[in-house]
C-alpha cells in the first residue's frame, strides 16, 4: 500500500498495528481522534469492529463483516473489499452470472465471496462446510437476502464437486502455511472445464491450485484476490486508481515468490 501511495505521488502512510481484541474499542477511538482517513481490519476484528462504526455499505451489512473503513467527514463507514477483490479476479476468467458455483467454507472469506457472487448474478451457490451451523446460516442468508439459489452440503470425507458446477472455490484456511495440505475434494471431480480458485495466498501454489492445474482446470491463486481487495481499498480512500502492478510486485517481494 505504501509503495502504491508513493507511485501515485501521494504523501500518505499505511501503518500496520497489532491490536488485541480487548483493545479494539480504544484503537477505534484513537483512530477517530487521530483523523485517520481509513483502515483495513483482519482476523479477528472483521466482525467485532462493526459496533465501532457509524454505518455499513449494503454488501458489508449483508456479509456481516468489514475489512475496510472509510471516513467520510466525521463518519466511519464499513466496507468489504474481500468479496469484490475475489470477484474481480474471477471476472478475468469468466462471468459468473447464471453459473453454478460451489464454495468450500463458510467463514469470513466464504461469506464475502458468496454474497458478492450472489449480488453479481450467480445462478446457484452451494456452500460445503464442515460445521453445519455456519454452512446452513450462509446458505439461508443467500436464499433470503439475494436472488441466488443456494443450498448447503455438509462436508464429510472427500467432497465430490457436482458435474454441472462451473466454478469451485476453496474459501477455507486449508493450505495456509502448508503447501501440501489437501483440500478434501475428490481429485477426479476436478474436470478440465471447471474453474478452480483458492483464497489462500501464502503459499500461493497450494495443493488445490497445483492439482487443479495438473488436471487441466483454469486455476486462480489467492494473490489476485489479495491485490484486488487492496486496489479497491486504495480507490475508496483516495478516489484514485493505484498501479496494481506496483502492489503485486511489493507483495511478491514480501512473500518471497
Ligand atoms: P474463518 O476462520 O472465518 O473460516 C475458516 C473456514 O475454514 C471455515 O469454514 C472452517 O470450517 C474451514 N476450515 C478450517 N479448517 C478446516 C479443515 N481442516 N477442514 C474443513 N474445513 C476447515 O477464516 P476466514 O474465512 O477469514 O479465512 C479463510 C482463509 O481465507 C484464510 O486462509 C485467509 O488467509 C484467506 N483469506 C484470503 C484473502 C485474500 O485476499 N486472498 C482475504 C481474506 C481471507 P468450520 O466452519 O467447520 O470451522
Amino acid at each position: 500500500m505504501e509503495q502504491a501511495f508513493a507511485a501515485a505521488g501521494l504523501d500518505w502512510r499505511y501503518l500496520t498495528c497489532e491490536v488485541p481484541p480487548d483493545k479494539l474499542a480504544d484503537a477505534m477511538r484513537g483512530l477517530r481522534a487521530l483523523g485517520f482517513k481509513g483502515a483495513n481490519f483482519t482476523i479477528p476484528h472483521k466482525v467485532a469492529v462493526i459496533e465501532h462504526l457509524d454505518s455499513l455499505s449494503p454488501a458489508a451489512e449483508l456479509m456481516g463483516a468489514v475489512n475496510c473503513m472509510n471516513r467520510v467527514d466525521s463518519k466511519l463507514i464499513g466496507e468489504n473489499t474481500d468479496g469484490k477483490g475475489f470477484f474481480q479476479s474471477l471476472r478475468e476468467v469468466c462471468n459468473p452470472a447464471g453459473m453454478k458455483i460451489e464454495i468450500l467454507g463458510a467463514g469470513g472469506a466464504a461469506r464475502a465471496i458468496a454474497v458478492e457472487l450472489a449480488l453479481n448474478g450467480a445462478g446457484q451457490i452451494t456452500i460445503v462446510n464442515r460445521s453445519a451451523e455456519r454452512g446452513q446460516a450462509l446458505a439461508d442468508l443467500l436464499r433470503q437476502r439475494t436472488s441466488a439459489k443456494a443450498d448447503f452440503v455438509q462436508l464429510s470425507g472427500e467432497h465430490r464437486i457436482a458435474a454441472d458446477a462451473a466454478v469451485f472455490i476453496n474459501a477455507t484456511s486449508i493450505g495456509l502455511s502448508d503447501a501440501n495440505a489437501r483440500v478434501p475434494v475428490a481429485v477426479d471431480s476436478l474436470r478440465p472445464e471447471l474453474i478452480v480458485a483458492d483464497v489462500v495466498f501464502n503459499p500461493p501454489q497450494t495443493w488445490l491450485v497445483r492439482t487443479a492445474a495438473d488436471r487441466g482446470c483454469p486455476a486462480l491463486d489467492g494473490i489476485g484476490m489479495l491485490v484486488n481487495q487492496a486496489v479497491i481499498s486504495f480507490q475508496i480512500w483516495t478516489g484514485q486508481s493505484p498501479d496494481a502492478n506496483v502492489m503485486r510486485e511489493a507483495l511478491e517481494e514480501f512473500l518471497e515468490i
